[in-house]
This record gives C-alpha cells, structure tokens and sequence, in this order.
C-alpha cells in the first residue's frame, strides 16, 4: 500500500471535506447502515469512556447517584408537558409494533427521559425529607433529525448523562447550576482540551419545558458554534405536569424544584475537528487509547535486530510501569516511515524511535505528535520526558482552542457588519434588546441565533443591532450546527 493511499487527500482547510475523511481514515468511527447513526471504534469510545468515568467520579462526589430507566416512553406520558412534548414530537422516533402485532399504544425511543423519570418521581417523593433527589443516568438516545447528519455534531442517536435532580426550594435548585457546570467545564479543560464560552440561552433558544437554560458553546475550526454540556433550571414546570408533591417543613403540600444537565458524545467531534491537522487525528494525551507507540528501526543485521528488540522490550515495560498506555509496533512487512505516518494518522501522541545509535547510547528518539518536533532522551529520564511532554502537549492544545474561539469572536456594533461577515462563520457579539421578534428577525435573515448570552455582561453598552432601543444583554451571534 501506498502512503497516499492510507492519509489524508484533503487539508483542514477543506473542512467540511476534511473533518469526515478525518474520522473514517483514522479509524476513529464508522458509518453504519443507518444514516446518522455512527460506530464509536476503540479509540472514540476509549476518550468517551475517560470522560464519563471523570464526570461521573465528579458527581457522586456531590451526592449524585446513578440509576437507569427503560428505553421505552409511553405516548400518553410524552404528551404530558405540552411544550416539552412540542419541542421533541418532530424528532420522536416510535415503537408500533411487535413482530406483527400492533400495540395498543405506541412507545416511544427516548429522545430524553423527562417524562418517564417524573412518572416515578411522583411515587416515591412525599416530604422534604425526601429531598433533595439527585439521580442521573449514563444513556443513548434517539432523535430523528432530518438535517445533514454530521458525525458526533449531529447524529440520530448519542451518547450521554441526563441528570435530574429534585430540590425543595427554588435557591437550592439554582445553587446546583455552578456545581455542574464547573465539572462540564474541567472536564472539557482537563481532558478534551476544550475552550468553552459559559452563557444563558434566550427564552426562544431554551430547552423545551425549562424555566432557564445555560450552556458551554463550543466552536469548530470552521467559526460554526456547537451546543456543548448544558444544565436547565426548571422550576416547577415538570413538577406540576407530573405532580411531584412534598410535604414541607411547615406541613403544607408544595410542587417541587427540579433541574436536568448532559455532557454528550458531541464533544468528541469539536475536540478531534479542533485539534487535528492535515496529516491526521491529534488526540489529547490523557484521552488517547495509545500514548506512546515504539517503533524499532531495523538495522539489517540479524544481531542488532535482536538487541534493538531486547531494548524495545525494555523501553515498553519501563512505560507500563509507569501507567502509560505504551505498544511496540513489531510487524515486519512495513517500513518504518509506513508506521511513521499511520500512527501520525491515527493520532498517537508521541512516538519513540529507536535505531542502532539509540541502543548503543541508550537513549531514544520521541517524536512529538501535534508539533513533529524530535528530542533525544536518555533511558533513566524517559518518564520524566514524557511526563512533561504530555502536561506540554496537553497545555498546548487548550491554548491552541481557546486562541482559535476568541479568535473568532467580533464585538460589532451594527447589524451590517453581521449580515457582511457572518458567511465567513464566526461569533458576533453585540448589544441586544431582549426582544425575540429580533431575535427572530436576525435568524431569519442572516441563519445566525443567538448562541448564548455570556454570563459576564461587564461590557453592557449600546444599542440593539437589529431594532435600535437601549440594549440589555450583550449576547452572541452565530451559525451554529
Ligand atoms: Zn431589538
């Protein structure tokens, strides 16, 4: 084989070219038979599993446990909460019948579970001492959106939390927004690599059935946003539909508080869409299924293979020991510069090379992934060397992506410089009424929402782009996906 034949034909550039080639040829997913629907490969759903052991470590933390409800809605349940049912009906996809019997009533495939979860929420809730209620369960869901599927960003089915807490007061649910939102966030620093821009969605933009909703809005390398983790405040507005009741302290009968939050697997796609180059994936080092592969370079000599291999050897179990998810790539019938470029393409952070000179100074070549730099490095300092290179590489990259969102973040003060650059992608932060016939207007007109509303509003000024009255937010413009 060829080494154009195994890389990449198309250049970041050509992003949306670029980001599926990504995904396929470096074996990071697959499609599948079902358009919109993906396979996560080892290494996607390894980086997937690292953040759902770390989020969900995080949570039980703070008193948060897990259960798990069935897959399977009633429709009269769904039809509960009118406007939560209004927002997900479009996208519901149904169970009717079984084998070549008809059910007497059509289930549902969650597209969340709200409604089942609140059904038994109101059997088991009865007094304040049965409060607060903090569950969440780790899941799949359904939604049967007919938009271009994009893989990670927007498929039919995905991965995620959905919590659902229940509070006896107002101030206790709202004190649990910063808790979760903080985890969101360092999960996504910690481990993805991630910039975020934390803010409250409009009213017309908020979750189906919640009071509030915030979120962290992600960016493509394109300047298209990406709804990232989100928590909703809902008040009383399920509690009342499905009557979640308690008795309080003073002995009256009150609804209770409740508030839902999910981090999805559509991280996964910002992070390898932000940090990948043209010759392939570039994972973030705490999230790589493989750190470090050691690639012996042969000599031709029968003699030195062996002890390059004896050394190798030596080399793989000083970084086991040390915790690092390390391999030797022995096969015989590749060069080296083969393996070079399909592990550079399947985004392995560091690569160690390893020839006659390395063996007879004992030392070894690392090769850095996102940046190709090459170091020499002794043997008895390896662990060290990689230490830092993975706290440098992974420094590196979320300055890389908090470089590339603020980037593309535009104060602008009319609604021109909008409608003149917006097609160049891009986040347009302006002063805004707080009207949602503008809001409606701008989205009408340009394809740009309101992305979120920052949560530092330091910078109020102004007037709104659209309408011209005295502005009440500056809020965030953009295309998003
Ligand atoms: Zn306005």
């Amino acid at each position: 084989m060829e080494k154009n034949e195994l890389g990449m034909t198309h250049k970041k550039k050509e992003f949306s070219e670029w980001y599926p080639e990504l995904l396929i040829r470096s074996e990071f997913i697959d499609y599948s038979l079902v358009s919109g629907a993906i396979v996560f490969r080892p290494s996607a759903y390894f980086a997937w599993e690292i953040i759902k052991d770390y989020v969900d470590k995080e949570f039980k933390k703070i008193g948060i446990e897990n259960v798990y409800f069935p897959l399977f809605i009633p429709e009269s349940l769904l039809l509960k909460e009118a406007e939560h049912f209004e927002g997900f009906s479009p996208e519901v996809a149904w169970v009717t019948h079984a084998g070549k019997s008809e059910l007497s009533e059509r289930l549902a495939v969650r597209p969340t579970s709200e409604t089942i979860m609140y059904y038994s929420y109101a059997k088991w809730i009865r007094s304040w001492r049965d409060l607060p209620l903090r569950y969440n369960q780790w899941n799949n869901v359904v939604r049967w959106e007919f938009k271009n599927p994009t893989p990670f960003i927007r498929t039919r089915e995905f991965l995620w939390n959905e919590g659902h807490s229940v509070f006896a007061s107002e101030q206790e649910a709202r004190a649990e927004r910063d808790q979760i939102l903080g985890i969101y966030l360092k999960a996504l620093r910690e481990l993805t690599c991630l910039y975020g821009i934390v803010g409250k969605k409009t009213d017309y933009e908020k979750f189906a059935g919640a009071v509030e909703s915030y979120s962290i809005e992600l960016v493509m390398p394109d300047g298209w946003c990406v709804q990232g983790p989100d928590f909703h405040y809902d008040g009383q507005n399920f509690s009342k539909a499905f009557d979640i009741k308690f008795i309080n302290k003073e002995s009256k009968e009150e609804y209770a508080y409740q508030n839902t939050y999910a981090i999805s697997t559509r991280v996964l796609g910002v992070m390898v869409a932000t940090h990948s180059d043209d010759k392939g994936l570039v994972l973030p080092p705490k999230l790589a299924q493989k750190q470090v592969v050691i690639v012996p370079i042969p000599a031709r000599s029968e003699d030195i293979d062996k002890k390059l291999q004896d050394y190798s050897e030596k080399v793989l179990n000083t970084l086991k020991e040390h915790g690092l998810r390390a391999f030797i790539d022995n096969r015989d019938n590749y060069t080296p510069g083969y393996k070079f470029n399909e592990w550079e393409l399947k985004g392995v952070p560091f690569r160690l090379e390893i020839g006659k000179k390395e063996l007879e100074s004992n030392t070894v070549v690392i090769a850095i992934r996102d940046t190709s730099e090459k170091k020499g490095v002794s043997l008895d300092k390896l662990i060290e060397a990689i230490d830092n290179e993975i706290e440098a590489m992974h420094n590196r990259l979320y300055e890389n992506s908090k470089r590339m969102v603020q980037s593309f973040i535009h104060n602008i003060e009319s609604y021109d410089e909008l409608k003149k650059n917006i097609a160049n992608g891009g986040i347009y932060h302006a002063p805004w009424c707080g009207s949602t016939d503008c809001e409606i207007k701008i989205k009408q007109e340009t394809g740009a929402k309101i992305t979120n509303i920052p949560l530092d509003q330091s910078d109020l000024h102004g007037r709104c782009i659209y309408c011209n009255k005295e502005a009440r937010y500056m809020a965030n413009f953009a295309r998003s996906y």
